[in-house]
């Protein structure tokens, strides 16, 4: 995809669907003989974000940067330590928050046990959100939506090709109608030749149902093909945020330069364009005083010992935002 195309894809206008103020979210980890907690980790640290509908976000940086976590307080599955989730409806009150997943591996993530037709409407069980009687129309329907046979409505997950079973996790994704679909390395444990049909789909998907996608990937090149936004995060925080034209073709903060430099670009298989970083990771235990990078950044200096926040990009008009005092404005 050209910059260009990157360009006009972000520019259509959205709403706000949700919004996260100064999230953070922190573990205790162990106990000591009185029951305080060894250690914390610090998992979320100042999350600002904004979720427009109908776009796709990417969320990169490196393992335990904090994007599974984000993952799972959208889900629901965890609560933020403080800040606030504030979802956006048209018609407040008329219905509580839904967010759907697909995770990288559909082999594992799909109940054995069940038949298709079950396994797609497992989000309508569980919310209870559709009378029993309708529930094999209504996967016979999704299903068709991604390209599974209806008459396999009762096979079961290992009858399926690694794709096919892609296919089937995303169809249960739909099946509910979600406000946001998380999709966890949605591509990353398939066969490089069903990759792009995945992404496509995925693709095909959005535009027809208008659906709003966060991509969490180790992958530039999916990232790339995909996203409208890229939030860039390290060490729990979000230190770039942007157009994926702006955010990829000409990065701003001194870490997102050195994950891209470390991206080949062209003629590799996409599996070989991985983020990396010259140097490890921090923990999340005891973080950093000032910018978090700082003991990794090559453009480090005495002004960086103070905490950085995110902030406008320096002679940009773009709403592009960047947590580095030498680039923000
Ligand atoms: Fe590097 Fe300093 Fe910018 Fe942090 S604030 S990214 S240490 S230049």
């Amino acid at each position: 995809m050209t910059g260009a195309a990157l360009e006009s894809r972000a520019g259509k206008s959205r709403h706000t669907l949700l919004g996260l103020h100064d999230v953070r979210v922190h573990y205790p980890m162990g106990s000591d003989w009185l029951g305080r907690p060894k250690a914390v980790a610090h998992a979320l640290n100042g999350i600002d974000l904004q979720v427009r509908a109908g776009e796709t976000l990417g969320v990169v940086g490196e393992s335990g940067c904090g994007k599974s976590t984000l993952a799972q307080l959208l889900m629901g599955l965890i609560k933020p330590t403080s800040g606030t989730l504030d979802w956006i409806y048209n018609n407040p009150g008329e219905r509580s928050s839904n967010v759907q997943i697909v995770f990288q591996d559909p082999q594992s993530s799909l109940d054995p046990r069940l038949p298709v037709w079950k396994v797609i409407t497992e989000p309508l069980f569980v919310q209870r959100s559709a009378p029993r009687r309708d529930m094999r129309d209504i996967a016979a329907r999704v299903a068709s939506q991604v390209g599974i046979r209806t008459e396999y409505m009762d096979r079961f997950p290992h009858q399926f090709s690694g794709g096919q079973r892609q296919r089937i996790a995303i169809a249960r994704a739909l099946s509910s109608d979600p406000d946001i679909i998380v999709l966890d390395e949605p591509t990353s444990a398939l066969d490089i030749s069903v990759q792009a049909q995945i992404l496509n789909l995925l693709a095909e998907l959005q535009r027809s149902r208008n659906l709003t996608y966060i991509l969490i990937s180790h992958n530039v090149s999916v990232v790339r093909h995909m996203a409208d936004r890229v939030a860039v995060m390290y060490l729990g925080q979000i230190v770039e945020l942007g157009s994926a034209s702006e955010v990829l073709e000409r990065p701003r903060h001194p870490y997102t330069q050195l994950l891209l430099e470390a991206v080949p670009r062209l003629g590799v298989a996409v599996d070989d364009a991985q983020v990396s970083a010259p140097t490890e990771l921090p923990g999340n235990r005891n973080l950093p005083t000032g910018c978090f990078f700082r003991d990794r950044c090559p453009k480090a200096t005495a002004g960086c010992e103070i905490p950085q926040a995110l902030l406008p990009a320096k002679g940009v008009e773009t709403g592009e935002r960047v947590r580095c005092h030498l680039q923000s404005g």
